[in-house]
């Protein structure tokens, strides 16, 4: 909607809203009546995959304080793949984009989101299917180019539980929730879509050790993020979502502030 720039403002002073606006040169303004952050908050009981020898958790620690120095920070202690962050394609592959590579207009697309909770709460190994997307596609129409399609499988109300949500069992294989590869090879190939998304910890379903999912996906040049939240409160169709992508030399991966906008 295109509003003269005075009109507007009075409006939004009279209503005192806090709904997101995005001025462009042309002056007109964008406004979104939602905006949802889809980022956990990351702490030192954020659930991770424990690879020995490589994981480990979040440590924030104070290294200066207001009282002692005039100026408070921490330090953080953190790998690239902790939290709700991103994959860029190098995580799996020597020549591929690392994730100050990635072209910043994948980050800011149409999201469409996979429902498969109701599969999940009975099978931990589930995983979405080509056949999950073509019914998708039923209701509301073909996949937008370039979108972000992201699994809500109701993982992350198991948030606060890091055992519940690694779900491991007796013999160490882990069981969440993932992509299947055929879902991930047709959405690269059949559907041109920009990146991947999972309120689980890995873009495989957890007892993939191999990690196939994410080597089919990465190989194309596109991005994922996992540990994602709150896409329950997102529509199926219909929302934006923008990739807040930390952008740091050479990384593989990194921190999100991920946010929905609808
Ligand atoms: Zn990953």
């Amino acid at each position: 909607m295109r509003r003269p720039l005075l009109k507007l403002s009075a409006a939004a002073a009279v209503l005192g809203t806090c709904t997101l606006a995005i001025w462009t040169a042309a002056g007109a303004v964008h406004r979104f009546a939602h905006v949802v952050d889809l980022t956990h908050t990351l702490s030192e009981d954020t659930p991770y995959i424990p690879i020995p020898g490589i994981t480990f958790p979040f440590k924030k620690t104070t290294i200066a304080t207001i009282s002692r120095d005039g100026v408070a920070a921490n330090r953080w202690e953190i790998h690239e793949h902790l939290g709700t962050q991103i994959d860029a394609p190098s995580h799996f592959f020597d020549q591929g984009l690392s994730l100050e590579q990635l072209p910043v207009a994948s980050l800011v697309v149409p999201l469409v989101i996979i429902d498969v909770s109701t599969r999940a709460s009975s099978n931990a190994d589930t995983s979405v299917t080509v056949a999950d997307i073509e019914a998708w596609e039923r209701r509301h129409g073909r996949l937008p180019a370039q979108a972000a399609v992201f699994m809500m499988s109701g993982w992350d109300v198991r948030i606060g539980d890091a055992n519940a949500f690694v779900n491991h069992d007796a013999s160490g294989a882990l069981h969440f929730p993932g992509f299947s590869v055929e879902a991930a090879i047709f959405l690269a190939q059949s559907r041109n879509v920009a990146g991947l998304g999972v309120d689980t910890l890995s873009l495989d379903p957890g007892r993939d050790s191999t990690y196939a999912t994410h080597k089919a996906w990465l190989a194309t040049g596109k991005w994922g993020v996992e540990l994602v939240a709150n896409l329950s409160t997102v529509p199926p169709s219909g929302a934006t979502v923008f990739v807040g992508a930390t952008k740091v030399n050479g990384a593989t991966g990194g921190p999100v502030r991920l946010i929905a906008v609808w």
